[in-house]
């Protein structure tokens, strides 16, 4: 049987402040483990938009598509085009979750929530030539899964062809995030056995890995182990985490021991009342200087996430968050207007007040206002947000926050990460065209390599200075 599978390129990795290095960061794992319960006879073809032309003139028998909310447009043309062909197309993922009714016209079968139980079921129906419209997951489990088909991947036009996923979902509940919507009916936090797990990084050649778990400290057990296993396998890694688990037992110490160099990590807005609006509770009353800190001490480089227009923030906010992080030392930022995606409690309770101002999927890329402010109005929301993003990324600020880590290493290291990530766009540029974004990987693990942290003592000095205890918390912002 021949089989493609597509990732439609996202509109925004089409805009004219498209930068291709974004897009060409992590090959499309969910589509390679769908691949790995296909047959060896099976002939299949990977295709994901972002790196590559899609090749449309074949005739696949069945096409697979996964379909995000910016994506989903397009999704739905491409899947117009192979079901006039004739082909059977099937359509999954976070949109189609989200809306069914709005894909299954474009579709012979959806797939509601994750794919690892579905797939098969679908595919002895399909063999059987009994397929079923919808396929609802309900049974959750990473047990005894194919090990993903990461063959398919071309590798050499990624900068992170070593992504991995160990568990799925997280154990929070915020009001604008996915993951509810996506795992409603079933398990919404669960992971792989351990010794797969780390079978899985053994399999991965090279020093980097970066896991694109939504919370990868979100089960201490698990992760404790998983850590105590890739001690001595001489790993470089990046992830995801919250504020509290960060603040919280020394898991944090684990993962810098098995390699942890740079964590994104959501600390979203300074607001209590916006936290508790967004029911982010896990956030309310924590310290974020204090896990900033922690982090910083362990040579850990930060990567914080925040979300801007949410109802409490003002004209203030965008300053104020910008120079925090640049005080604080972050190495990046990602800075999302508030979107509330459909399927979550958020655009639930917009839709019910009114303030949904429209439903063109293509603007719900955190960059454009879609909904009704509140205390900022929506161009202030889009200017501010602009503005923040130009300012964290000045030389001046990357070059301040630079100089605010204790350790040479640590200094030269953030430097050269921001720089490199955000002001060298036409060397990128060059570098994908030249088909060897692979080749960049030593340098960023070099990037990545370990640094012993002298700020401890720095502290235990600072505390007679009075300059430096004007450090507000986050309720004190
Ligand atoms: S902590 Fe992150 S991944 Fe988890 S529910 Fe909240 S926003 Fe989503």
């Amino acid at each position: 049987m021949k089989i493609k599978l597509i990732l439609p390129a996202l509109t925004e990795a089409e805009s004219p402040f498209w930068r291709p290095i974004k897009y060409s960061l992590f090959p499309p794992l969910g589509l390679a483990t769908l691949a790995a319960y296909l047959s060896e006879d099976d002939e299949i073809d990977l295709q994901d938009q972002h790196v590559e032309e899609l090749n449309l003139d074949d005739e696949p028998d069945l096409v697979i598509i996964q379909v995000y909310i910016t994506n989903a447009y397009r999704a739905y043309r491409i899947a117009d085009f192979y079901r006039n062909k004739g082909s059977y197309v099937i359509l999954g993922g976070l949109h189609v979750t989200s809306l069914p009714d709005e894909a299954m016209p474009h579709a012979d079968t959806i797939f509601l929530g994750p794919g690892e139980e579905t797939f098969p079921r679908f595919l002895e129906d399909f063999r059987k030539r009994e397929p079923k419209k919808v396929y609802f997951s309900s049974k959750r489990t990473l047990e005894k899964i194919p090990p993903i088909r990461r063959d398919l991947i071309k590798r050499n036009r990624y900068l992170v062809p070593n992504s991995i996923v160990v568990t799925r979902g997280c154990p929070h509940h915020c009001d604008f995030c996915y993951k509810d919507a996506f795992f409603e009916g079933g398990k919404s936090f669960y992971m792989q056995v351990v010794d797969d797990a780390l079978s899985e990084i053994e399999r991965l050649p090279g020093k980097h890995l970066y896991f694109l778990d939504d919370h990868l400290l979100g089960n201490a057990k698990f992760a404790g182990e998983l850590f105590a296993g890739m001690k001595g396998m001489n790993r470089v890694f990046q992830g995801a985490a919250t504020v509290d688990s960060v603040l919280r037992g020394n898991l944090v110490e684990k993962a810098a021991e098995a390699g942890l160099r740079s964590l994104f990590v959501g600390f979203e807005t300074f607001s209590p009342e916006n936290l508790r609006q967004s029911n982010k509770k896990q956030n309310l009353k924590k310290d974020y200087e204090a896990a900033v800190n922690r982090l910083h001490d362990l040579g850990i480089m930060i990567n914080g996430s925040f979300v801007f227009g949410l109802d409490e923030d003002d004209e203030d906010v965008f300053k104020r968050t910008v120079d925090w992080g640049v005080k604080n030392a972050l190495t990046t930022s990602t800075y999302h207007i508030l979107t509330p995606y459909p399927g979550t409690r958020l655009y639930k309770d917009m839709e019910s007040q009114g303030r949904i101002m429209t439903k063109n999927w293509d603007l719900y890329d955190t960059r454009h206002v879609v909904y009704q402010t509140k205390k900022l109005s929506e161009r202030q929301l889009k200017e501010g947000y602009d503005w923040a993003y130009n300012e964290f990324y000045r030389w001046k600020n990357i070059l301040s926050a630079s100089m605010k880590h204790s350790s040479n290493k640590h200094k030269l290291k953030h430097f050269l990460y921001t720089g490199g990530w955000k002001k060298f766009e036409p060397l990128w540029n060059f570098i994908i065209k030249s088909g060897r974004l692979n080749n960049m990987l030593p340098l960023l693990e070099a990037i990545l390599s370990k640094v012993k942290s002298e700020r401890k003592n720095e502290v235990n000095q600072n505390r007679i200075q009075p300059i430096l205890q004007d450090s507000p918390g986050i309720d004190s912002l």
